[in-house]
């Protein structure tokens, strides 16, 4: 669509965090100091023990939360920086999430829950429905499109969920936890889901707890105690 004018073509980091700290309510500290690049197209597990500090470095990678020091930069732009309308722009056009819970409205069809992904791109309700009807296509639930969210099984919520994080064409798509209540072979359907996302050239990051699927994954880091104990992947 209209990406040359967002990503110039360049090796910019679809995301950059820098020295990043994040102090909580209450003393605690849950990230300290974090640095880490994720470059266009890149396939990133993130992995470690609970209360570690991996979904606190999703939000701040979402700009959901923001750090209590350090930076926090999508394709090159400082978040802090940016007004509220640009950043929530931001949010909407270049970044997907998907969650452990689905997140699905319950009254609304699959075709519905996912146009609602568009509803900050100015496009018309027509050309949202076109667009959410081949995203669920793309997700395997081309016939599913008018089952409300309770006719659906978890794998199948988690592929609307998913098609809805897509269905702009982001850069970039966070998960975090997404197969945490699925069963395993729905999982491994959603996990296969988003190599196939990144093979058509998304960057993603997912939360993962599965150690296997985190180690057949191209780039591996682990998160302990807030810091990054490891970093399979760093580019040279
Ligand atoms: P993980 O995703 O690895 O389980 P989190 O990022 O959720 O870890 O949490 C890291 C630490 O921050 C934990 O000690 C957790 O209790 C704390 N924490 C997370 N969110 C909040 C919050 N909103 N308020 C206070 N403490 C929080």
């Amino acid at each position: 669509m209209s990406e040359g004018l967002l990503t110039g073509g360049d090796t910019t980091p679809v995301v950059s965090v820098q020295r990043a700290v994040k102090d909580y309510p209450g003393g605690v500290r849950a990230l300290r100091e974090v640095s880490l690049d994720v470059r266009p197209g890149e396939l990133v597990a993130i992995v470690g023990p609970s209360g570690s500090g991996k979904s606190t470095l999703l939000h701040l990678m979402g700009t959901l939360d923001t750090p209590s020091s350090g930076r926090v930069l999508i394709r090159g732009h400082d978040v802090a920086r940016l007004p509220d309308r640009q950043l929530a722009a931001v949010r909407a056009r270049w970044i997907g999430f998907v969650f452990q819970q689905f997140f699905l409205t319950a009254h609304l069809t699959a075709l519905d829950n996912v146009a609602t992904g568009l509803l900050y791109h100015g496009v018309s309700p027509r050309r949202r429905r076109e667009l959410a009807r081949a995203a669920l296509e793309r997700v395997g639930l081309g016939h599913r499109l008018h089952h409300l969210p309770n006719q659906l099984s978890g794998g199948e919520k988690q592929r609307v969920a998913i098609a809805r994080a897509v269905v702009g064409d982001p850069p970039l798509l966070l998960a975090d936890e997404p197969t945490g209540n699925l069963d395993s072979v729905a999982g491994a359907g959603v996990l296969e889901l988003l190599t196939d996302l990144n093979r058509d050239g998304t960057a993603v990051v997912v939360i993962t707890h599965d150690l296997e699927v985190a180690a057949a994954l191209p780039r591996r880091l682990e998160i302990r105690d807030g810091r990054i104990h490891a970093d399979t992947g760093v580019p040279a």
